[in-house]
């Protein structure tokens, strides 16, 4: 996943806005085939935007308080629900970095996993 702002895209208030309203990857003018605010909390909205064109994604946290809007986006090639899903879903931690090592220098299971 991609930073889509610029660095001081925040400096001005609306810009951040103004970047989400044309596609990062095509820099087409947005009229999204998908739109749609996934989740809200105290002011701030994470927000999901699929392009119509390319059907690239850009996930945005939108926030308000006392200083105006700042926002924050990435491009990702998850669909809205699997946003959620994997929200939803613990941090990978060391041990399980650590079983999937185990279980990948095992050559027996490794053999296990490529035939399916
Ligand atoms: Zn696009």
């Amino acid at each position: 996943m991609n930073d889509i702002f610029p660095s001081g895209a925040g400096q001005f208030p609306g810009e951040g806005l103004k970047i989400i309203s044309r596609c990062p990857v095509c820099h087409y003018q947005y009229n999204p085939v998908e739109a749609k605010v996934l989740d809200e909390n105290d002011g701030a909205h994470l927000i999901y935007v699929k392009c119509k064109r390319c059907q690239s994604a850009v996930l945005a946290l939108v926030m308000t308080n006392h200083l105006g809007i700042t926002s924050i986006g990435l491009i990702t090639d998850l669909d809205s629900y699997e946003v959620m899903k994997f929200a939803d879903l613990s941090a990978v931690n060391e041990d399980d970095v650590l079983s999937i090592y185990q279980l990948l220098a095992d050559d027996e299971n490794l053999a296990q996993l490529a035939l399916g």
